[in-house]
């Protein structure tokens, strides 16, 4: 073959198999979104546009990757959990990553007009993805409270923030300096003292983030139809990704998809 004396180059490429039988997390990051929502005038301090345009990638994700069991999601991530058992493209690291990662960030883009009809792409955004592989259910428990945990500290602190600086008067500079220190009970009072919020009647999307699940359809009627929707033919006739209510406990959730096969 005329190119066989370059193909050595091929053996450059080095293989990156994930272990197998523990649970993958890839966790998707918009790049330097602090810049981007500026860019594109994302309300402050939590714009739901932006957080339903990261839903719907994020089912979108789900759907064409059947081996998604459950998502989360808060500002500009999303973390989705693989089921143990997945094959998907022999567990190859790379591959997997860059391609969810690109499929979620192209959706995003697509779906960008619906969110936003007003306000045009200024550039073309783009997300970072790694996967941390976790051996037990203990791990990817606490992997999510903790994502949850972060989403209830950042949006504690920045609603308080934006309330000091939009209701309050304060520079951005002021509103660091007032909460510097301060603890979660010292957010509640000034924004309920101050500025009449009730902090736990914000919407449960901004305290709590997005949660997606994979329907159990084993537990619907026949066994063959729920066989045919956990593959690739079968799940567009029959979606089986469900948007939870916003601020389910993860833990919770986890709980109710532990005993499933599909976790697995
Ligand atoms: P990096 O590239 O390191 O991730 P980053 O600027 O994206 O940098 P993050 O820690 O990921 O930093 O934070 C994302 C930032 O994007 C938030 O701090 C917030 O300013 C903004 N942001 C994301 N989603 C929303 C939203 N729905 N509404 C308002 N602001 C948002
Ligand atoms: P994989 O996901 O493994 O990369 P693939 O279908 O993308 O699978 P490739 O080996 O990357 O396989 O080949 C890309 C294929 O896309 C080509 O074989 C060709 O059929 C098609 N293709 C890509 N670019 C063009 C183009 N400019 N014009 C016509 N066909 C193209
Ligand atoms: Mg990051
Ligand atoms: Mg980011
Ligand atoms: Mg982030
Ligand atoms: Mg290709």
């Amino acid at each position: 073959m005329a190119n066989s004396k370059y193909a050595y180059v091929r053996d450059f490429e080095l293989p990156d198999p994930l272990l197998p039988g523990v649970f993958m997390v890839l966790r998707i990051d918009g790049h330097s979104f602090h810049r981007f929502s500026e860019k594109h005038n994302f309300a402050k301090p939590n714009d739901v546009r932006a957080l339903q345009l990261m839903d719907h990638a994020a089912q979108d994700l789900m759907e064409e990757y059947p081996d998604i069991v459950l998502a989360f999601g808060e500002s500009d991530e999303f973390s989705f959990l693989l089921r143990k058992s997945t094959s998907l493209y022999n567990r190859r690291q790379s591959k997997i990553v860059s391609t969810l990662t690109s499929l979620f960030t192209s959706s995003y883009v697509f779906h960008w007009s619906l969110y936003f009809p007003d306000t045009p792409l200024v550039y073309p955004p783009s997300f970072d993805g790694r996967i941390v592989l976790y051996p037990r259910t203990k791990e990817v428990k606490d992997y999510f409270a903790w994502r949850q945990a972060d989403t209830h500290i950042n949006n504690l602190y920045n609603t308080t923030f934006w309330a000091l600086v939009q209701q309050g008067g304060q520079t951005t500079t002021e509103a660091h300096s007032t909460l510097r220190g301060t603890f979660a009970k010292d957010k509640h009072e000034i924004l309920f003292s101050r500025f009449g919020i009730n902090y736990n009647q914000l919407d449960a999307r901004f305290r709590k983030g997005s949660v997606l699940v994979r329907e159990d359809l084993e537990e619907e009627k026949e066994g063959e139809v729920t066989k045919e929707a956990m593959t690739d033919e079968g799940h567009d006739e029959q979606p089986n990704i469900k948007l939870l209510n916003h601020g389910v406990i993860i833990a919770r959730s986890l709980k109710l998809d532990w005993k499933k096969e599909n976790t697995r």
